[in-house]
């Protein structure tokens, strides 16, 4: 039986297959895809419930103590068949993420595609160091002589909860660390974009993972709760309001959580900044994926006596920009807005600032015909008042403000909930290492953005509201395993010196010797 017949998800209408069920209406208990930038039923899945998503856990459970025992380097030879396997049908796992996601090929092939096969092999080779026993040497007299050891071992079953910007990269590109910890990983994609997650259980199949290893269990939000009700740890990507509930509810069964939420990340420009770059950059990382990246610049503080240059390059660039149902590769360069609702928070962001006085210098509106689209757009006049300075737009979107100086961008850029990514531009880059530092945000940079993302060795996470841990770098992988911290006696007396009965000529030594160690008045070092 195939994995996915195992795990009963979509008969015949994984990834891949875009077109079937055209028209048709979904049976009961199936949900169908649709491609946001045609408006065309893609595919259908499973909505399952509570019960099946039970059953997939279950088989987890049972498949992950023979997956842990088959060790490091198996694991990671694995990982490279799969990425072989990603290579080789790399034009289905394209066509499956631009059809479900309404993206240009672009952003499948280097932000999901790309980083999915980096994230294999960095895993592959780095998990057995990163997870490896580490000795701790105790300072403590009492615990002279003793062998201390922390060990990492597999939290057991991880839920991964994906969203739908990023199907690939979201959802699968966390189940990898874990699976390399040694545990069986059960995917949750979104509702909107599960077809992705369908193929990537094939691929695994035909990589010859052990069955059980990875599933995927489709279905809404329920089927996401359902699966904190069963995981021993949940990994999600998603809104601060969804985060917040999945803490709650795993608190019932006190299971840890590593939560990447929303942002709103700041782009500052200072007036001695490399302009042409600034304003690439800007314009790049607002509107790729139609803006739908969790650290997409959402807003840009300019200095003052560059803010006109800089808004000209910027206007200039996105109103060149090619909006459409993309196609081949080089046709478009701004696709489809994924989620339904999205385009309508999109809306009412504009619509606010316009009502508080801010200027549409490109876009502003919903593309006219088929597909949902809405046009890249820059404003100005904007401040703090308006909600889409403050909340997560999450579309193509790029306000822009003048500020007096860097104090001021800092203290605005600051004033946000959120603390995911954040850059700012100079050419003096010491200063700008400063500004950074100053940032309220797990991450930042000093002329670039978002490319920090790719470091797999570098944290990457977030500060306030937009989560909690990280992904990347020791901790990355780390956040899947319990500690175990073993202690180990080989030569010990019969009797420990602070053991029962109780003397009082021991416990004038111990007086004694705490005043020896600790008791004379520290001195202020000058
Ligand atoms: P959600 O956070 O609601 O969804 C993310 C995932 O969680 C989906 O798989 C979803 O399932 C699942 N889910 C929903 N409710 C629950 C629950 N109670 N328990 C467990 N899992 C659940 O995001 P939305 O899709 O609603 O997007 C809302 C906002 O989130 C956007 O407007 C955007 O601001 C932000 N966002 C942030 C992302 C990021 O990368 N940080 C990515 C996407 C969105 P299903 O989709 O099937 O409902």
């Amino acid at each position: 039986m195939s994995a996915l017949e195992n795990q009963g998800t979509a008969t015949g209408t994984a990834a891949g297959t875009a077109g079937q069920g055209n028209g048709a209406a979904p049976l009961p208990g199936r949900v169908a895809v649709e491609n946001p930038a045609t408006g065309q039923t893609v595919g259908y899945v499973d909505e399952m419930d509570a019960g099946r998503v039970a059953l997939i856990v279950e088989r987890a459970r049972q498949a992950q103590p023979g997956w842990e025992a088959l060790g490091f380097a198996e694991r990671a030879h694995l990982m490279k068949e799969l990425r072989y396997w990603f290579v080789q049908n790399r034009k289905r796992v394209i066509d499956s993420l631009v059809a479900e996601g309404g993206k240009t090929p672009e952003d499948a092939m280097l932000a999901d595609l790309w980083y999915v096969c980096d994230a294999l092999g960095f895993w592959g080779r780095s998990a057995e160091r990163y997870l490896a026993d580490e000795r701790i040497r105790p300072r403590s007299p009492f615990l002279l002589g003793k062998k201390i050891v922390v060990r990492y071992r597999p939290a057991g079953v991880v839920g991964v909860i994906g969203p739908w910007n990023y199907p690939l990269t979201n959802t699968f590109g966390d189940a990898i660390p874990a699976l390399m910890a040694g545990n069986a990983v059960v995917m949750k994609p979104s509702e909107v974009t599960p077809l992705t997650s369908l193929l990537v259980a094939e691929g695994v199949e035909a990589a010859g993972f052990p069955d059980g290893v990875l599933s995927v269990a489709t279905g809404s939000g329920e089927t996401g709760a359902a699966l904190v009700d069963r995981a021993d740890m949940i990994m999600f990507t998603g809104s601060t309001r969804t985060g917040k509930r999945i803490v709650a509810r795993a608190a019932e069964r006190l299971i840890p959580v590593s939560l990447e939420l929303g942002g709103k990340d700041p782009l500052i420009v200072l007036s001695d900044a490399d302009l042409e770059r600034a304003a690439n950059m800007a314009v790049q990382w607002s509107m790729s994926n139609s803006g739908q990246i969790c650290q997409a610049v959402e807003r840009v503080y300019v200095e003052e006596p560059v803010y006109d240059q800089f808004v000209g390059r910027v206007v200039e660039k996105v109103s060149h920009l090619r909006q459409g149902a993309p196609g081949a590769t080089g046709a478009v360069d701004v696709g489809a807005m994924t989620f339904p609702p999205q385009i309508e928070i999109v809306e009412r962001h504009v619509r606010d600032a316009v009502d508080k006085g801010a200027q549409v210098l490109v876009g502003g509106r919903r593309r006219e015909g088929p597909g949902r689209f809405y046009e890249p757009t820059v404003l100005t006049g904007v401040d703090h008042t308006m909600e889409v300075m403050i909340e997560e737009t999450f579309g193509p979107v790029l306000p822009i403000m003048k500020v007096r100086d860097a104090d001021e961008a800092v203290k605005l850029a600051n004033d946000t909930r959120y603390g995911l990514n954040s850059s700012v531009f100079t050419r003096d880059v010491e200063k700008g290492e400063r500004i950074a530092r100053r940032l309220d945000a797990g991450n930042a940079c000093v002329n670039d953005a978002l490319i920090n993302y790719l470091a797999h060795d570098a944290p990457f996470g977030g500060t306030g509201e937009s989560g909690l841990g990280v992904r990347h770098g020791p901790q990355g992988i780390r956040k899947y395993c319990s500690q175990q911290t073993v202690l180990v006696t080989r030569f010990g007396p019969k009797r420990e010196p602070t053991m029962f009965p109780n003397k009082r000529v021991m416990s004038k030594l111990f007086d004694r010797i705490m005043v020896l160690l600790w008791g004379r008045r520290p001195k202020r070092r000058s």
